[in-house]
């Protein structure tokens, strides 16, 4: 099995098509030259156009980094503990990512209270709700696709709440930006991080913020890092370019990846895509006597989906027999690992993959 033809069904980073990888090969560029800021400012225009509601209203902030350092730097819309007028942001969680934004809260000093309901449950509304009544948030944080399970958290009831206390959200889209629909609007959104490398199916190594324009003109940056500071990097970026060295070929083959969405029909027609063949996935595997993790398939997103592994069959023998046969899926995390396994759509995958992985687990099951 040659490297090339190895199809990733991990949740990132995703298979490249033929068109994103030879973008890798455009010609070096400095950062500091009219040429990159021409490319970045043409990225920024095309990220800015994939959810047609956020084009006017919502500016994006490219950095360097994986999806974790977007949703840090994102942060930086959270006021320094000096100047948080005893408001704290509350983190709804119910999964890994949630809990690391409580974890990045708690590095930056900044005072936060987190709503967590079981892995395996929806977020708990009723506590969000009693939470954001006492008054005491100036900000919610909340995971759009909880990758931990491939739960798609409800945020427009959360919204709904976001609206009703005028608490601006703070959302973690990193493996739903372009898979699935973001209600900018009417979630009272703030900002949200995502990555080049999840649903738009370019290269790792380029993260940005989607940040509501007046943000970033009526705030003092709140950022407790030097490199991760969203405002440094938006005053710069108004004319296309960085503080800092940025991932200049990635850049090219994100660019590559936007036209290649937009070509195919936008994110819509990239949910659909992702659905159908979570959808394979799941009745093959069901006709295999494989249940899904979660109770409800409703409670799924389109990108992702969590399974039990079945009696006698190990994760370890699972993936070392799918490996050698040129597919990579992915474990359970935490509590879940040896129980679990997950399988993403994201990337240069088709039906006649998924087709391909569910005879060899077919085979391996034998
Ligand atoms: C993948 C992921 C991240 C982190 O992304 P990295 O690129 O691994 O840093 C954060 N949040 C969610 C929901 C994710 O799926």
């Amino acid at each position: 099995m040659s490297a090339q033809n190895v199809k990733l069904l991990n949740p990132g980073p995703v298979t490249l098509t033929e068109r994103v990888r030879k973008a890798l090969l455009e010609p070096d560029m400095c950062h500091r030259e009219a040429e990159f800021a021409a490319l970045s400012k043409s990225i920024l225009s095309k990220i800015s156009a994939v959810y047609t509601e956020s084009t006017e209203g919502y500016v994006p902030v490219l950095l360097t980094s994986s999806g974790t350092g977007a949703v840090e730097t994102m942060l930086s819309l959270v006021p320094r503990a000096s100047a948080e007028n005893g408001k704290k942001t509350l983190v709804v969680a119910n999964g890994v990512y949630g809990d690391r934004a409580a974890a990045m809260l708690t590095a930056q000093g900044k005072s936060h209270d987190v709503v967590a309901a079981p892995w395996t449950s929806p977020m708990d509304l009723a506590a969000v709700e009693k939470a954001l009544a006492t008054g005491l948030y100036a900000h919610v944080f909340a995971v759009h696709h909880e990758t931990t399970t491939g739960r798609l958290n409800d945020i427009d009831a959360l919204g709904v709440l976001c609206k009703k206390f005028d608490v601006p959200l703070l959302l973690d889209a990193v493996s739903s930006f372009a898979g699935e629909k973001i209600r900018f609007a009417e979630w009272n959104l703030l900002a949200c991080a995502a990555t080049a490398n999840k649903c738009l199916h370019g290269v790792p190594g380029i993260a940005f913020v989607l940040v509501k324009n007046e943000a970033l003109e009526s705030r003092e940056s709140g950022a407790t890092s030097v490199y991760l500071d969203l405002f440094r990097y938006r005053k710069e970026q108004k004319n296309g370019f960085s503080p800092f060295t940025q991932s200049v070929h990635v850049l090219f083959a994100l660019r590559e990846a936007l036209d290649e969405l937009a070509d195919a029909g936008g994110w819509e027609r990239r949910h659909q895509h992702y659905a159908a063949l979570t959808k394979q996935v799941r009745e093959g595997l069901y006709a295999l006597g494989i249940r899904q993790f979660l109770e409800d398939t409703a409670s799924y997103g389109s990108t992702l989906s969590s399974y039990r592994l079945p009696a006698g069959l190990t994760y370890d023998k699972l993936h070392d027999h799918l490996k050698n046969k040129g597919f990579v899926v992915y474990a359970g995390q935490g509590p879940f690992s040896g129980e679990m396994f997950r399988i993403a759509v994201m990337g240069d995958v088709d039906a006649s993959d998924m087709t391909r992985l569910l005879a060899e687990i077919r085979a391996v099951m034998a």
